[in-house]
């Protein structure tokens, strides 16, 4: 089984099929859709601003005081921090071969008692539970840290999503993620991808070969 993320999990929900083709046998190509490139766009805006200072360009200069509000909090910022774990939970290289889980958090700050998550979001709001897959990642990268507090900025609606975790909470957090993993490490076992289809098959699926591909 090939290391996952929390979009890999996400994707493998929606369709197993789609998600064999474009992200484990990769014979289709996902297209780089609008959306995708003007999330990439602000996130290297966002990276640029809080670590540089680089001002927003023009067509951006409405988060400009989100950024100056996350360069003015206290600590040691890393952006597009990349963090992996192994399979008993400890921290390892990003590219190692022990890699079993990994993520980039889009902000990282260090401050005196907690180390605070920040996640860029240019879609809809919505509920997700990456934000306590990421604080997992981070107890496991940072073990003198006992607090988490991960937030989403949802960029379009200007509305942030906090969570705080404790590292007491680290087993019970790991649950939900853990039973996720084992289907997808199933599907890798018994190398059984079904097609699962939905909306996204009529017009939203790469994989032209799916007999639901255009179907309604
Ligand atoms: S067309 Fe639908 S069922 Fe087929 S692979 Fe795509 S999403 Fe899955």
């Amino acid at each position: 089984m090939k290391s996952w993320t929390y979009s890999h999990l996400e994707a493998f929900e929606t369709c197993p099929k789609r998600y064999f083709h474009t992200r484990v046998a990769y014979d289709v190509k996902e297209p780089e859709s609008e959306y995708i490139k003007w999330g990439n766009t602000v996130h290297k805006a966002f990276q640029d601003h809080v670590s540089l200072g680089t001002p927003f360009p023009e067509t951006m200069t409405a988060f400009t005081s989100i950024g100056n509000q996350l360069r003015a909090i206290n600590g040691v910022k890393h952006c597009e921090y990349k963090m992996a774990i192994n399979r008993a939970f400890k921290p390892v290289d990003w590219y190692s071969k022990e890699a079993w889980s990994r993520g980039i958090a889009d902000l990282v700050i260090e401050t005196p008692k907690k180390l605070i998550l920040v996640d860029y979001k240019t879609g809809k709001r919505k509920v997700s539970e990456q934000l306590g897959l990421y604080a997992l990642y981070a107890f496991a990268h940072y073990p003198a840290v006992n607090e988490v507090q991960s937030g989403f900025i949802w960029l379009k609606e200007k509305k942030i999503d906090k969570e705080t975790y404790r590292r007491e909470d680290v087993p019970e957090l790991w649950k939900p993620f853990l039973t996720r993993a084992s289907r997808l490490e199933t599907a890798f076992k018994e190398d059984n991808w079904p097609a699962q289809p939905s909306g996204l098959c009529k017009g939203w699926c790469p994989v032209k070969s799916c007999p639901h591909c255009g179907v309604k």
